[in-house]
């Protein structure tokens, strides 16, 4: 379901591009929010109690204990991701 913070946009620290809040919502392994979404996001709405709205508390805490991965790891895992979205676009 769309949000009205979907459409917000910000430089993403991981691709080094645009990207809408609605990206950062899902891009995670199994559609699941990226890790630095609270990093990303704190200063432009609240982002906290927008996804406190949207995730069961289980997954709520699951997402604030998410770490990083090793940066190979995440670059691999955004490539495939991308790939995978262009793929279901054509
Ligand atoms: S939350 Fe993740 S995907 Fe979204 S801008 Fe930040 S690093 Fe990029």
């Amino acid at each position: 379901m769309e949000h009205n913070s979907d459409r917000l946009m910000r430089r993403c620290p991981r691709l080094g591009g645009p990207v809408e809040f609605s990206y950062c919502r899902f891009c995670d392994e199994n559609n699941h929010p990226c890790f630095k979404i609270f990093d990303c996001w704190w200063e432009i709405f609240d982002v906290v109690a927008y996804m406190k709205k949207c995730l069961s508390p289980e997954q709520f805490e699951k997402l604030t204990q998410k770490k990083a991965k090793p940066k190979v790891v995440s670059i691999v895992e955004l490539i495939h991701e991308i790939q995978k979205r262009n793929k279901n676009q054509e």
